[in-house]
């Protein structure tokens, strides 16, 4: 998909960056620069392959061969024109336009590119091609008219490349970033919070008076999965995860362990005596797998906040109760 993405908007690129040298050649031609309509062939033939590599899936070559000829094209335009005319400007949006290649390379690849080196190779001949623009003055004298139109333009179309590009750049970042925060807070089967966001959740939590926890074991779990298979298992927990979220719409809910659940109940409104009436609900619940009917319990130990007491300490008395109605024949709810 990804892949797909950049394949859909190198054409896109491609084909703003062959329209924009075919108005060039245009443009040199009213100037007169013979020089530089020549070079506008070889340019104009390096973006009609660029569509070739693009349709051969080969982005890396026509990524590095556009940012050749740019910088190319850029710096004798300038020497040949003279540095009024604003193409250097071009040189400078490369650079950003090239660290997010960089960053996109890396996303599909995990192979960065040498942004920071190829930068440096760029700023130098920049300076060099405007060095010589200056000291030597332009090849092809033009009008001042001329000069003082392409300079906004150019400007203009620079300002916009570097605002696209930010802007495409920072999505992918805070794309990135929420998926990344996505995957390292909820647990992937059930796609309720893991332990370690419910954990971080407990000790960071202030203000815990009247709040209780319930630490959830589904009974003798191992045989479901022997009797049934684990896909019929993974039902299970998928189907549980969801009436435990349903049961406590005000609480936070997490995967604790493989067939282990914490729930967090903070609101004073819902009686840790909801989970009782969702013990029963589960016995009654048919739990249907293809075509099967699986019955499952669970045993929940419930454990209320008592002032001062740590969330480790808080766990463990839970976790002490779910132990007792384990011990006392399980599909029970120990307050
Ligand atoms: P008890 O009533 O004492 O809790 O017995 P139990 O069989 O539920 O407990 P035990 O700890 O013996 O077995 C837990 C099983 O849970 C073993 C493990 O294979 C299974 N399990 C853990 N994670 C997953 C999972 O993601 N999917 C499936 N299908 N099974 C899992
Ligand atoms: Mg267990
Ligand atoms: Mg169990």
């Amino acid at each position: 998909m990804e892949n797909q993405k950049a394949v859909k908007m190198s054409y896109i690129v491609n084909t703003v960056l062959l329209t924009f040298v075919l108005g060039l050649a245009g443009f040199f031609y009213l100037c007169k620069a013979e020089s530089l309509v020549v070079f506008s062939i070889p340019t104009i033939c390096v973006y009609l392959i660029n569509y070739l590599f693009i349709k051969l899936k080969k982005l890396n070559l026509f990524v590095w061969l556009t940012y050749f000829w740019i910088t190319l094209y850029m710096s004798y335009t300038t020497v040949a024109l003279g540095f009024d005319m604003g193409f250097h400007l071009y040189s400078l949006s490369l650079i950003l336009v090239l660290f997010c290649t960089d960053y996109m390379a890396y996303k599909l690849s995990g192979g960065a590119t040498r942004a920071v080196l190829i930068s440096c190779g760029i700023a130098l001949i920049y300076m060099c091609s405007t060095a010589v623009a200056v000291w030597n003055g332009p090849i092809y004298k033009t009008p001042k008219i001329y000069s003082n139109i392409m300079l906004v333009l150019n400007a203009g179309v620079v300002f916009t490349f570097i605002i696209i590009y930010a802007k495409i750049l920072i999505n992918m970042i805070i794309k990135s970033e929420s998926e990344l925060t996505r995957i390292a807070h909820y647990d992937k089967l059930t796609n309720l919070y893991n332990r370690h966001f419910m954990m971080d959740a407990l000790k960071e939590e202030s203000e815990l008076e009247g709040s209780w926890i319930a630490l959830l074991d589904i009974d003798d779990f191992k045989n479901i999965n022997d009797t049934y298979g684990h896909n019929a298992g993974d039902y299970v927990l998928v189907h549980l995860a969801e009436m435990l979220k349903s049961v406590c719409e005000k609480c936070t809910v997490s995967r604790w362990g493989g067939e282990e659940f914490l729930v967090l109940c903070k609101d004073k409104s819902v009686e840790s005596s909801i989970m009782e009436k969702l013990r029963s609900e589960i016995c009654k619940e048919p739990f249907s797998f293809e075509g099967t009917d699986i019955k499952v319990s669970m045993t929940i130990g419930v454990s209320v906040y008592d002032n001062g007491r740590s969330a480790d300490k808080w766990i463990q008395s839970a976790d002490q109760k779910l132990y007792a109605g384990k011990n006392s024949g399980k599909n029970v709810v120990v307050y």
